[in-house]
């Protein structure tokens, strides 16, 4: 069948979106789904910074490629056990083969091979249904019809409105995951999110959930730091530089993804080191950390910038609101700088768990002493360690009970032609989520 669906064929256009058009609109051959496969007539799809990442080239893919993996629809047609024409279903957007070490390990969001088939812009076990076009982490979403491995698909409540389904399978698997199955947080422990995007704020209601407290939120657009607050936030951190603190910035060239949170190079370097206590060591180890400290990303801001005294200091500010440091820390933005910021800002014994993708080239640098003299954590969080077939009806039904306002994230929907504008907003932090609905 022939479909119409949002086509990337070159990655890196400069911005705006709106006049480089990335994205286009354009029809494509369908084959049918193969055994294991379902056709699904696509209901709702998110924008995510993910798809951007695409767009952008700072996560490359194969090109070209039909973008979109958050996302929720209709089966038409089922060629695999358990699905059935009419169902509704969730994507997740690392197909789980039920089969390999991490899967059998409960590990789904690792599957060996549903890293590699997406990697490779195939459907799990290598089909390529798209004519000539690559699929997005075996969804695709973007078009109004696809064909996806039910490895790949998770059948959820049908009453919910499909912008609203559209948000499991990625910022809230992402981000409420990320706090319940990553950091496994405790009533009563404090946390912070750094990035308040889908996934950020995800994490924080996940948090809210989990009975986290303090919760601080961190971010550089007002708006969404007043959304937090509303959310749950006891403390939201405007992490924007001050005048003083303006003048030392990262490297542009290496920062798209950072530009969430420009501050982050200049005042962690500073707070990083005073993170580490004097106990940690004799004063080798601390002159030693004033060098690990920079993070590699931020090589144009001198550590030593006189103006950084006197700037706000965003990882101080935390551990004030903290009583001392986190006892989790999320990043979300996707910025190795604000990692190191995140790292800093935990307490001793605390976690740092990362949701955010930076470039490939951003190196993160610590003071590798803390992991010890500290019993610091440093954690990877990949889909949330979701097992998606698990954790997506658990959080519709809790979001149904009241208890996950995830409907609080959805800042418009948009149309298929609508797209690259929206991307504008998305690169420019003033939306949260977009959902592209059909
Ligand atoms: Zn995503
Ligand atoms: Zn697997």
């Amino acid at each position: 069948m022939i479909i119409r669906g949002a086509v990337l064929r070159e990655m890196g256009l400069p911005q705006p979106y709106a006049e480089s058009r990335p994205l286009r609109t354009e029809q494509v051959e369908l084959a049918p789904p193969g055994p294991g496969e379902l056709l699904v007539r696509v209901r709702a799809a998110g924008l995510c910074h993910s798809d951007l990442s695409v767009i952008d080239g700072s996560r490359p893919r194969v090109m070209p490629m039909l973008l979109g993996h958050e996302a929720t629809g209709e089966v038409v047609r089922s060629e695999a056990p358990g699905f059935a024409p009419g169902d509704t279903v969730g994507f997740a957007f690392v197909p789980a083969c039920g089969g390999c070490g991490p899967c059998a390990e409960g590990r789904a969001a690792l599957c060996e091979p549903g890293a590699a088939a997406n990697t490779a812009g195939t459907l799990l076990g290598g089909a390529q249904r798209l004519d000539g076009v690559h699929h997005h982490l075996g969804v695709s979403g973007f078009a109004d019809h696809a064909v996806v491995s039910a490895r790949s698909a998770v059948k959820i409540d049908p009453s919910l409105p499909p912008e609203i389904a559209a948000l499991f399978g990625c910022a809230v698997m992402t981000g409420v995951g990320a706090v319940v199955n990553t950091a496994r947080i405790q009533p009563g422990q404090s946390a912070v999110v750094f990035g308040l995007g889908g996934v950020g704020l995800a994490a924080l209601l996940g948090a809210v959930l989990a009975g986290a407290h303090p919760i601080v939120a961190v971010d550089v657009v007002p708006e969404k730091l007043a959304l937090a607050t509303s959310l749950g936030a006891t403390t939201a951190i405007d992490a924007r530089p001050t005048e003083s603190s303006a003048a030392p910035t990262a490297a542009p060239s290496e920062v798209s993804p950072n530009a969430a949170i420009p501050s982050g190079a200049g005042p962690s370097s500073g707070a990083l080191n005073a993170a580490i206590p004097s106990g940690a060591g004799p004063s080798d180890d601390a002159r030693t950390v004033t060098s690990q400290s920079e993070p590699a990303s931020s090589a144009a801001a001198p550590r030593t910038a006189a103006p950084t005294a006197a700037a706000f200091d965003v990882v101080e500010a935390v551990r004030e609101a903290t009583a001392g440091g986190a006892d989790y820390a999320f990043e979300t933005v996707g910025s190795a700088a604000v990692l190191g910021q995140a790292y800093a800002a935990t307490r001793r014994g605390g976690t740092t768990v990362t949701v955010g993708l930076p470039h490939p080239y951003q190196l993160l640098s610590i003071p590798a002493v803390s992991l010890v003299a500290e019993e610091r954590t440093l954690k990877g969080s990949y889909l949330g360690s979701a097992v998606p077939s698990r954790d997506i009806p658990r959080y519709i039904a809790l979001y149904r009970a009241g208890r996950l306002p995830v409907d609080r994230l959805l800042t418009s929907t948009v149309s298929l032609d609508g797209l690259n504008e929206a991307f504008d907003e998305l690169a420019a932090g003033t939306s949260i989520r977009q959902v592209l609905v059909f």
